[in-house]
């Protein structure tokens, strides 16, 4: 079984280094109300109510893991936005640079009920300059009578048009095993992501912290690498900076250089480019401005870098604008609401000057060093033997939950793994996490501590 196996990984140390593949892309995109989220829904197999593209509703979530006929696939969802009538041949534009930047395979959706509109033609022609893959879903054909609906949407160019009835559930299982055939092995856009090459950074922060500017400073400053390097496969939304001596990959700068069009939906596509970029990095640069409070905004940020798992380093930026005021309020801010994050190493940089941009790269190796990092199993069962006798569980109900053994199951974030004879209390296991980042460092990553109770 599973724990058979891990203690049996964890006794000769055989720890595999794998390439992590990044599953293929499958963007969605169509106008408003055409029924993007009841095909997103219907695909995830969640029956839960369905969010139409209402305005005013914003999600939260933009990118979905999905699966079909045992192949996983990330679905980008690109239709979060709020709209108006003059904005929509914008937004809509702006859906389809998403999906050329991040998708190996585009879907686009079409209400067949109405039929294909100016709005549509005019995606249409984006997608043609795209070249990828389109499937186009006639979709609200809700049965059999409603076909030649979906036969009048040839007329787009685009190909075959897929009937579907997002709501029932009609087609829906046909134009995926379509999609399957079509879909590559895995994300052309991020690729297989090799253990060697360039390490990969990602820059986050809410729209005008300066992570365009810093960018620019990193990439303007040094050499811009161009030439092949070994796992370096060209991708149009990364670029390679030499930082330090050493070549690094930002990834996903191109929604950072491109001047967002700061309007309706601004905040939507930001926080998509966040995940994208976040999916392929291994280390965050989370930037936060020191001219304006702390927000909630860089709050949710933070912790979605945390979640997933990535090296986390802290750029307080703009840092030419500091005053004595600004300080101690920051102070009391890093206090309160940065304490969850109080391992992450922080820089105090200015994008616009360059003033301490040399501490970039340090700080990045420490997180990074800390995120492979891998404690022996050995190393891992003398401290914590030690740590259990000086401070045992406390004893609840006449039983006291003793660990039997504890292994780093995995690295890039480290993730523990204790076997316990019970369940552990939640502030005895804060505690333990406390403590071995204490003693092992882990500057810069996140750690995972999990049991696994024996009966
Ligand atoms: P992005 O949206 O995160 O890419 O932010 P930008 O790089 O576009 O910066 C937003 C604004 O902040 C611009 O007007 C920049 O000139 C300004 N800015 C960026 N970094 C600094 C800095 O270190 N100091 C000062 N004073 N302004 C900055």
């Amino acid at each position: 079984d599973e724990d058979a196996r891990l203690l049996l990984a964890a006794a000769n140390d055989d720890f595999v280094e794998e390439d992590e593949v990044i599953p293929p892309v499958v963007a969605i995109l169509g106008r408003p109300n055409v029924g993007k989220s009841s095909l997103v829904n219907r695909i995830l197999g969640r029956r839960e109510a369905v969010v139409e593209d209402v305005p005013g509703v914003t999600r939260d979530r933009v990118t979905y893991q999905a699966e079909w006929a045992g192949r996983e696939f990330t679905i980008v969802d690109t239709g979060g936005w709020e709209h108006d009538a003059k904005g929509i041949h914008a937004r809509v534009a702006e859906q389809a640079e998403i999906a050329a930047d991040l998708a190996d395979v585009v879907v686009f959706v079409v209400d067949a009920a109405v039929g294909p509109t100016a709005t549509d033609e005019g995606v249409v022609k984006l997608l043609r300059r795209i070249k990828k893959p389109v499937f186009l879903i006639a979709n609200k054909i809700d049965d059999f009578n409603q076909e030649p609906e979906a036969a009048a949407l040839w007329s787009l160019g685009m190909g075959k048009p897929y009937p579907v009835s997002a709501i029932h559930g009609r087609g829906v299982a046909d134009f995926l095993d379509d999609l399957m055939e079509k879909l590559p092995e895995h994300s052309a856009y991020g690729g297989m992501i090799p253990s060697g090459g360039p390490r990969r950074v990602a820059l986050i922060g809410r729209p005008n912290v300066g992570k365009s500017s810093l960018l620019n400073k990193l990439a303007g400053s040094e050499r811009v690498v161009v030439d092949n390097l070994a796992g370096t496969t060209r991708d149009p939304v990364d670029e390679l900076i030499e930082l330090g001596g050493r070549v690094w990959r930002f990834v996903d700068t191109a929604g950072i250089r491109r001047r967002q069009h700061m309007s309706q939906g601004a905040d939507y596509y930001a926080s998509l480019r966040t995940q994208a970029a976040l999916e392929k990095a291994e280390v965050a640069v989370i930037l936060l401005a020191v001219d304006e409070r702390l927000s909630e905004q860089d709050i949710r940020i933070l912790n979605t870098a945390i979640e997933a798992g990535r090296a986390i380093v802290l750029a307080f930026n703009k840092w030419d604008l500091m005053d004595e005021d600004r300080r101690r309020y920051l102070e009391r801010e890093i206090e309160q609401d940065l304490a969850h994050v109080e391992w992450a190493p922080r820089v105090n940089i200015s994008a616009k000057t360059g003033w301490h941009k040399d501490r970039l790269v340090p700080a990045l190796d420490t997180a990074l060093e800390s995120w492979d990092k891998r404690i022996s199993t050995g190393k891992l069962n003398a401290f914590l033997g030690e740590l259990v006798a000086a401070n045992p569980h406390p004893v609840r109900g006449g039983k006291q939950p003793r660990i039997l053994f504890a292994t780093q199951v995995s690295a890039r974030p480290p993730r523990f793994v204790l076997f316990t004879t019970g369940f552990l209390d939640p502030g005895y296991r804060r505690f333990i996490t406390r403590r071995l980042r204490e003693t092992f460092g882990f500057e810069g990553t996140p750690i995972e501590v999990s049991m696994r109770v024996r009966e």
